[in-house]
């Protein structure tokens, strides 16, 4: 068999099994072996391969055996190599692979890249931290004269920016189908460009690019210092703009901060309207998580999740969306497979790897910095021995704050305070949960600390 036809099996299967689905459990299979019968996956941990097993192997023999393989069982084994998938990207619904093409009359040639069904308008959830972009989007989507051109995007990964552009291409597809929108991200356009130059078909690649209504670039950053790329990616673009079509680009970061970027480039990416999405807020997070709840509530009948657990969720998984998405996918599968409910106890041992990663992310120092500053003193100060209580009040909102947010022991973090012993530290922790409950000083600044250290 062929890895052209599993190639085929997948698509049948995400029809099959759903999108999230497929990309979660299935899209992270590798076919190891297939002979005499038996189709056999390397899979990423043994819960997985269980997971599959009940769920999907039927599917999978199915559709392996109407594409002529002729399998009658399948097998799942744990792959020795270390573990490539972490069981976070597993679980994580990974990048659309095929979907609707970007623009639908004659797809054959129009080279852009599939949309993701699911990162519609309706599905993304706004918030203080992404308001200015949704509503940029948005007019963008309405399709009305150019207003601002182009439309910029950035922000770091997994906030939304792949989502926001997905969406307005489905949008003004659905509002003015006869549009020809192209989407994109600008590695797929560098390679398009090299093929074309590679196949002497330059004037082809320019002709098609330049006949299209809307242009989107993914990631832009990509063509940074890639001189030959980046130079028809300004053709394009200023041909593009002459003709009053809109143009949509995303990157990691301001124009003016990508390095290797020509400076021309620059200044025209930074002709329209620049927005950015900010880090998620606890509520945005909670928003997502809940909206992602319903969607789950048809999949997994009968499953709760408590308000106390997507609260958690939302306060520690701080990093990015994708991976919050992942390990709620995670929790409801893990939950449903084990029959258990989704309480607290259950969230962290399942997460335990994810909840880890993202706590790595504060550091004691970042505390003791941050709080530092608020208060005014020296960092130094922090693990210095003075005990005046303009210093010593602040170490202790520091200890706490580091007990709270960190996964650190309490001699773990006496020792970051300038080598204190631990009863110290405690001593420190048990002070500020005192004043908590009659000083509302002391709670704004510890709630204005809290957003601050996590984003
Ligand atoms: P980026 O392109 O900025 O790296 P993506 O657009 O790929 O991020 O988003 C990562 C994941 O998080 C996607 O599954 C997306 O649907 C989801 N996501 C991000 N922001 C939101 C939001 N505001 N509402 C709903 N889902 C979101
Ligand atoms: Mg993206």
């Amino acid at each position: 068999m062929t890895n052209e036809t599993w190639g085929l099996v997948r698509e049948e299967l995400i029809k099959r099994v759903g999108r999230t689905n497929y990309a979660t459990w299935i899209e992270p299979l590798k076919l190891s072996h297939l002979r005499n019968g038996v189709a056999r996956f390397e899979v990423p941990t043994s819960f997985f391969g269980d997971w599959v097993n009940r769920n999907f192997a039927d599917h999978i023999r199915a559709q392996l055996n109407t594409a002529g393989a002729q399998v009658e069982r399948v097998e799942f084994t744990v792959s020795d190599r270390p573990a490539a998938p972490a069981p976070a990207a597993a679980a994580a619904p990974a990048p659309a692979t095929k979907a609707k093409p970007a623009r639908s009359a004659d797809a054959e040639d129009m080279p852009g890249a599939p949309l993701d069904a699911r990162f519609t308008f309706d599905s993304f959830v706004v918030g203080k931290p992404n308001e200015l972009a949704h509503a940029a989007a948005r007019r963008v989507a309405e399709g009305g004269p150019v207003t601002f051109n182009p439309l910029f995007l950035y922000g770091g990964v997994g906030l939304g920016k792949t989502h926001l552009m997905h969406a307005i291409a489905h949008e003004l597809q659905a509002r003015q189908p006869h549009l020809r929108v192209l989407y994109l991200s600008a590695e797929q356009f560098m390679y398009r460009f090299v093929q074309a130059l590679r196949e002497r078909q330059i004037m082809d690649f320019k002709e098609l690019f330049r006949s299209v209504d809307v242009l989107m670039v993914d990631d832009v950053q990509f063509i940074a210092g890639k001189d030959s790329t980046q130079e028809e990616f300004f053709h394009t673009f200023n041909a593009l703009v002459d003709q009053n079509k809109q143009i949509v680009i995303s990157a990691d970061r301001a124009p003016g901060e990508i390095k290797d970027l020509e400076d021309r480039i620059k200044s025209r990416l930074q002709c329209g309207l620049v927005v950015d999405l900010h880090p998620t807020d606890y509520e945005l997070r909670l928003g997502i998580l809940q909206q992602k709840v319903e969607l789950y509530r048809s999949q997994y009948k009968g499953l709760a999740i408590s308000d106390g657990v997507l609260e958690f969720l939302a306060h520690r998984i701080t990093t990015n969306v994708r991976v919050l998405e992942g390990a709620l996918t995670r929790l409801f599968a893990f939950a449903s497979l084990v029959g258990r409910e989704i309480t607290l106890e259950l969230a962290q041992d399942c997460l335990a790897d994810i909840l880890r990663a993202s706590d790595r992310k504060l550091t004691i120092e970042e505390i003791q910095r941050k709080v530092a500053e608020h208060y005014n003193i020296r960092l130094s100060d922090m693990i210095g021995p003075k005990r005046v209580r303009t210093i010593a009040r602040p170490r202790q909102i520091a200890m706490y704050l580091a007990k709270q947010l960190t996964p650190r022991s309490l001699p773990e973090i006496g020792r970051r305070f300038g080598g204190r012993d631990h009863t110290t530290i405690m001593h420190g922790v048990r002070k500020i949960e005192e004043l908590m409950a009659t000083d509302s000083q002391l709670n704004d600044d510890l709630q204005m600390l809290r957003r601050l250290l996590q984003g």
